[in-house]
């Protein structure tokens, strides 16, 4: 059988190239190994951050600024609500890590934020409580983003445009096919098409093998705990945030989908690789005390109404790359397939925008944002 496109992996990026790749007329196959969504990938737990004050560097700022707007477009398609905005709350210090690279990205790009000592954060925002020399920063754009959702949503939409999708169909290769285009190999037969999206996620490095060796895989760890004053961590009262402090990086959002539980992860793995790394064939998923009780006592120190029992601990997986970007170029020797690795741990707020840099590259329009610095050959291996 035949395609303009094979998408392989509808996780987050994969549903959403495939809802844009179908919107443009193109015949397109979604081949995704387990069902959709499911919880085996780096996609799963109900929500994300979207945060614009990008702490990871200003280049995201306009990528984020569309995929924000996308957010809004996709929830009015979709009917729901994908996008909840709350703004987005950075804690932490004013000289090192998350603050002043937030308020970099502020100043920037000329976005409105407000810099706020202990006291006056913890007055706008009761849930918190920080310690005496921490600062915070506020910025009204963020929200957080329904992974779940929004995977089904960008599935709806696909399929209602024409797109075809195969769940519990593993893809074992993709050969280029002399001439151009490449043949898909599946568990249950073989697909060619023009080009091959592969959005595999922690699975990617299986499939591409010559991207193993920038890519690690490592399993993190997120908990709900129920609140005592859940009032405290509503959308309206309550924004997405990140934290710095002397117990490590944590990241959370507000009650959201009518989950009891207040939701956070951490602590991030940046400084600790080692401790983390992970293979998603083998890797335990279940959760562990030594998951639990960092999270706990970032609670018990910095979010006191929220420090209740915990109501479910998981862990997911994100696929980092040696500089913390994404990934998003034609796989080495195979000019007829297209990698999407967007993760690095904050790859999910950018699905809908990646989904429409990925439609735009594959109809080979000019790309509408800078991709310089997700090409492969920033890195020595591939220069
Ligand atoms: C705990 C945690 C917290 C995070 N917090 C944030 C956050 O706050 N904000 C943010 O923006 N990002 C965050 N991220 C990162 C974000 O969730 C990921 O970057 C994003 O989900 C990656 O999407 P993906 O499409 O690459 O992977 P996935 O959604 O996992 O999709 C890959 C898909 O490919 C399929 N697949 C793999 N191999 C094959 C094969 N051989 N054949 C067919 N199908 C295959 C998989 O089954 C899967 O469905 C977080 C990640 C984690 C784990």
């Amino acid at each position: 059988v035949s395609f303009d496109v094979i998408v392989v992996g509808v996780g987050g990026h994969g549903a959403a190239a495939l809802a844009h790749i179908a919107r443009r007329g193109l015949k397109v196959l979604g081949l995704e190994r387990f069902g959709i969504p499911h919880a085996q990938g780096s996609s799963h737990g109900l929500n994300r951050l979207l945060r614009v004050a990008y702490g990871e560097g200003a280049i995201y700022v306009p990528i984020v600024r569309r995929a924000r707007e996308l957010w809004l477009e996709l929830s009015r398609a979709a009917g729901e609500e994908l996008f909840v905005p709350t703004g987005s709350l950075d804690v932490g210090y004013p000289d090192r890590l998350t603050v002043p690279r937030a308020l970099a990205s502020c100043r920037a790009h000329g976005l409105a934020h407000d810099m706020m000592d202990a006291a006056e954060t913890m007055r706008r925002f009761p849930g918190w409580r920080l310690d005496a020399d921490q600062v915070a920063l506020f910025q009204p754009d963020g929200g957080l983003v329904r992974t779940e959702r929004s995977i089904l949503a960008h599935a709806r939409l696909a399929l209602a445009a024409g797109a075809e999708i195969r769940a519990n169909t593993p893809v074992s290769r993709i050969e280029e096919m002399i001439g151009g285009g490449a043949r898909v190999v599946t568990s249950r037969g073989v697909f060619e098409a023009g080009q091959v999206v592969v959005s595999a996620g922690a699975y990617l490095p299986r499939l591409v093998p010559a991207l193993a060796r920038i890519s690690e895989v490592r399993r993190i760890p997120v908990g709900w705990f129920a609140p005592r004053d859940p009032a405290l961590y509503a959308p309206d009262r309550f924004p997405v945030w990140t934290l710095d402090s002397p117990l490590g990086e944590f990241y959370g959002v507000p009650l959201d989908q009518g989950h009891p539980g207040v939701k956070l992860g951490g602590p991030s793995s940046g400084d600790q690789p080692g401790r983390w790394i992970a293979d998603p064939e083998t890797v335990d998923r279940r959760p562990t005390p030594v998951d639990e009780a960092p999270l706990a006592a970032a609670l018990a120190r910095h979010l006191p109404g929220a420090a209740g029992p915990a109501l479910d601990v998981q862990s997911g997986l994100i696929t980092w790359t040696p500089d913390g970007h994404f990934v998003i170029d034609r796989a080495p020797g195979q000019p007829s397939t297209l990698v999407v690795s967007a993760c690095s741990g904050h790859g999910f707020k950018f699905t809908p925008v990646i989904g429409e840099i990925v439609a735009d590259l594959i109809a080979g329009a000019r790309p509408r944002h800078d991709l310089a610095p997700f090409r492969l050959s920033r890195f020595e291996a591939f220069a």
